[in-house]
């Protein structure tokens, strides 16, 4: 799988000159220390030339997974490489838990933190705000481990492939805990953006499913957490939404159970199946956006005047939320955020028309961009979006002086 030349969704044909698969740490230091130029391959889940370089990509994805679970440190150690649905089934099987998770348990862990990936959850931060240390091969192949003493972490935990290849990672835990999933469908636009911090304060992860040219919001998803093992009463309407029994029309193959049936938080934080295909099969493209949080309303109210442009390319819009952190090139970094992101169909030619038209929208609200979905922003936005960009420069310098990590999306996005 990962010596394909195509990214997940088809979009784009790595340039690299090679597609290497080192056994062990050794192998991936050697390989690391003798490659002029060389980036990570996570599981091909992004939709921009992130990952791509002119030299050796390496993958560790023939580097079993191992994983260790620290009960005292209350910690997990994973190898890089290692996806998050192996590493969280792992973890339920002994009691354990993540505090959240992506929409998809098929992401590398190495590769889902390194772009930020996030969930859903006021009280949530991203998922790369759980890294208490990575162990990072360097340019010159030294193996070396960065921790929370580190003010490097910071700007590692969210890294962007820049400072090395990560050979593992180590992740906080919590006790395991049950959630139950309930759909609420076509609440009014208007209720849900008169009370639109309710609506996302209502459960632990909420997610809205939206066309922006409809009246009402398509589907609202609540993720309840069940701390103490109690259900919790079911309100048949919420927001001007209908409770809406789901199981007739879920895909069991791909889709985690909804329906409202508890069940066990790796079964029910992410929303697709670790044996299935997630989203729409890799027929399509990705885009998203962050705002802070007092600008969601407006943010939302501005893309619905674009919904007739807007609709005939997209499956669906989700919107959720991210709380604050102080990563540096978190699309979070010192703001809670409402994530706008955007699942278009296939369509690579109006997508990228249309998106310079919503970043024009968006910009009285100096939205960032998911680093692994499409964007149309230049290094001279993102670097004034992203307040921490000049340090990350810096400290990316000082690791990478002969730029081995760096590449043409880096130059793009950031410039020198
Ligand atoms: C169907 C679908 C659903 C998605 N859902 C979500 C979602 O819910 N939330 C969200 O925020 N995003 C989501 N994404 C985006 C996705 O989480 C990110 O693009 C993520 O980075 C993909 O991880 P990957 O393992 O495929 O990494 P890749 O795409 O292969 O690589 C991404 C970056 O990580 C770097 N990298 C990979 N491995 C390492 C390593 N070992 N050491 C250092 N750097 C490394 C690469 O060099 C590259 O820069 C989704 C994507 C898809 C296709």
């Amino acid at each position: 799988m990962s010596t394909h030349r195509e990214n997940w969704a088809g979009n784009l044909t790595y340039s690299a000159e090679a597609i290497l698969q080192p056994k062990d740490v050794h192998e991936l230091q050697d390989l690391v220390a003798r490659w002029p130029r060389v980036r990570a391959l996570g599981t091909r889940h992004s939709f921009t030339d992130i990952v791509d370089t002119p030299g050796a990509l390496i993958s560790l994805a023939n580097i079993a997974p191992e994983i260790r679970i620290d009960p005292a440190a209350m910690a997990v150690s994973v190898t890089g490489g290692t996806s998050f649905g192996i590493l969280i089934n792992e973890l339920e099987k002994h009691g354990f838990a993540l505090q959240n998770t992506g929409s998809l348990p098929h992401i590398s862990v190495a590769g889902a933190t390194a772009t930020g990936t996030h969930g859903s959850g006021d009280g949530n931060g991203i998922l790369s705000t759980a890294i208490a240390a990575v162990e990072l091969v360097t340019a010159d192949g030294t193996l070396v481990t960065i921790d929370r003493t580190s003010d490097h972490l910071p700007a590692i935990a969210v890294g962007l492939g820049a400072f090395g290849i990560i050979s593992r990672v180590t992740l906080d835990i919590e006790p395991t805990y049950r959630v139950r999933q309930d759909v609420y469908r076509f609440a009014p636009w208007e209720t849900v953006l008169e009370q639109l911090d309710e609506v996302m304060a209502s459960a632990y992860s909420v997610s809205l499913l939206a066309d922006f040219a409809s009246p009402t919001v398509l589907q609202i998803w609540l993720k309840t957490r069940l701390d103490n093992g109690d259900d919790v009463d079911l309100a048949p309407t919420l927001f001007g939404g209908v409770w809406y029994d789901d199981s007739d029309e879920l895909a069991p193959e791909n889709v985690n159970q909804r329906a409202s049936v508890p069940g066990p938080w790796s079964e029910r934080m992410p929303h697709f199946r670790l044996d299935g295909q997630p989203s729409n099969g890799g027929d399509e493209l990705q885009s998203e956006y962050y705002v802070a949080r007092e600008d969601g309303v407006a943010a939302v109210e501005v893309l619905r005047t674009l919904g007739a442009q807007i609709s005939p390319h997209l499956l669906i819009s989700e919107i959720r939320t991210a709380a604050a952190d102080s990563l540096w090139m978190s699309p979070a970094y010192e703001r809670d955020v409402l994530c706008i992101g955007f699942t278009w169909a296939k369509h690579p030619v109006e997508v990228a028309a249309l998106l310079p038209v919503i970043e024009k929208a968006l910009a009285p609200f100096a939205a960032r961009q998911h680093w692994g979905k499409l964007f149309h922003y230049g290094a001279d936005v993102i670097r004034e979006r992203f307040s921490r960009s000049g340090d990350f420069l810096t400290l990316q310098s000082d690791y990478d002086p002969t730029g081995k990590f760096w590449n043409p999306f880096l130059e793009r996005s950031l410039g020198r």
